[in-house]
């Protein structure tokens, strides 16, 4: 029997980054008992939902997901099916490793970059507590709000709410200590605006602070968030593991896979007590969608943290070593990683490449 694992292909180039993962994750030697399944606009018209229920329910019996990118589309009534699935099972961590990788362009080649954001992803403004600023709802946030806060909150304002808990704030960081912990990292920086924003971001970083006591051998400290990116910028090899409210996170994310060399090649995972959804943090590129040019690069690595998830720390090593062998001959890869005057390949053909590199 394989590890159970249900495969969510999403939609634009989400079924062809899908296809080269499974194909590489295949030709590790691990042996996975696929559960394919769809979701994303095309369900709508079956299953009046984006996400329909037995999509939800086989990641839970499998506990584990492997899951390409869905389309958010803009003003239709569902947030994201991305940030349902977190909520639903409360997947309340998002891990996002940047490292470089030779053979990636990037401005920061020669430093050694190699930290870890922890991204809490259930709360924050990202909770989804808004209103639309016509709306009667508004009209009654603003004035409580303005009662209890006493200022004034403009007529034409709508509104967003950021909740930040103690449990929420408590587990994150937990989390990150002991991911610290468990893959010999040595430093947990937390980031926040706790200056301004005294009683949210201000709890983070005081729970943080506790937190921190527990792990006397990983070294912390904290950093406000625009300190954080000039930092980002001048020094990235000086960070280990980065924990931070949800907001923070998604920014920083993205800086960070643009300091490692873009979306193509930044992986990620999305972890609660009892499942893991591993997803590439790039988006459907509906540009590219369909013409066999997307770079399975990100989706395939975040298959090696599935695996190393799924205890198969032997397939992950060897997969994360043939993408690193087939990005440094830079021969056969994709048109964003292809240097000038090398022809470059398609998503089938780069993953068969890193296939064959494991044979
Ligand atoms: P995107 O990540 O899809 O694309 C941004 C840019 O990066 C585009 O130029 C695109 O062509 C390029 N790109 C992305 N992935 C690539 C890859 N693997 N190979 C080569 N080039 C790649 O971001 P977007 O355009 O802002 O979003 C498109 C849709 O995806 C939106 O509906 C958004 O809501 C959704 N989205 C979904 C997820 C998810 O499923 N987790 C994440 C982010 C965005």
């Amino acid at each position: 029997m394989g590890h159970p694992v249900t495969l969510i292909r999403g939609d634009g180039i989400g079924p062809e980054v899908t296809e080269a993962t499974k194909t590489v994750i295949d030709a590790t030697g691990a042996t996975i008992d696929w559960q394919i399944v769809d979701a994303g606009e095309a369900m709508m018209d079956q299953y009046g939902t984006p996400l329909p229920q037995h999509v939800l329910d086989a990641i839970r019996t499998t506990k584990t997901a492997l899951k390409g990118p869905i389309t958010t589309p803009i003003g239709s009534g569902f947030r994201s099916v991305n940030v349902e699935i977190r909520k639903q099972l409360n997947l309340y961590a998002n891990v996002r490793p940047a490292k470089l990788i030779p053979g990636v362009k990037s401005y920061f080649h020669g430093l050694n970059v190699d930290l870890v954001i922890v991204r809490e992803n259930t709360e924050d403004l990202y909770a989804g507590i808004e209103f639309e600023r016509t709306t009667l709802e508004a009209a009654e946030a603003r004035q409580f709000l303005s009662r209890l806060s006493g200022q004034l909150i403009r007529d034409d304002a709508a509104i967003g709410i950021k909740p930040i808990s103690v449990l929420g704030s408590r587990q994150i960081v937990e989390f990150a200590f002991k991911h610290a912990t468990v893959t010999g990292r040595k430093k947990v920086t937390a980031v926040h605006k706790a200056n301004i924003m005294k009683y949210t971001d201000g709890l983070f970083l005081e729970v943080a602070r506790e937190v921190a006591k527990d792990f006397p051998n990983i070294q912390f400290e904290d950093l406000i968030v625009d300190n954080m990116c000039m930092q980002l910028m001048q020094n990235p090899g000086t960070y280990d593991v980065l924990v931070m409210p949800n907001l923070y996170g998604d920014i920083l994310s993205d800086l960070c896979a643009g300091i490692t060399g873009g979306l193509g090649v930044a992986p990620g995972a999305n972890v609660g007590r009892e499942y893991a959804v591993f997803e590439a943090i790039h988006g459907s590129a509906p540009q590219i969608a369909g013409l066999n040019q997307a770079n399975p690069t990100a989706l395939i690595l975040s298959g090696v943290l599935m695996l190393q998830h799924l205890g198969e720390v032997e397939a992950a090593a060897k997969l994360e070593k043939a993408v690193a062998t087939v990005i440094a001959e830079q021969k056969q890869v994709t048109a964003d990683l292809a240097p000038e005057g090398i022809e470059p390949v398609g998503t089938r053909e780069m993953a068969e490449a890193i296939a064959t590199a494991m044979a």
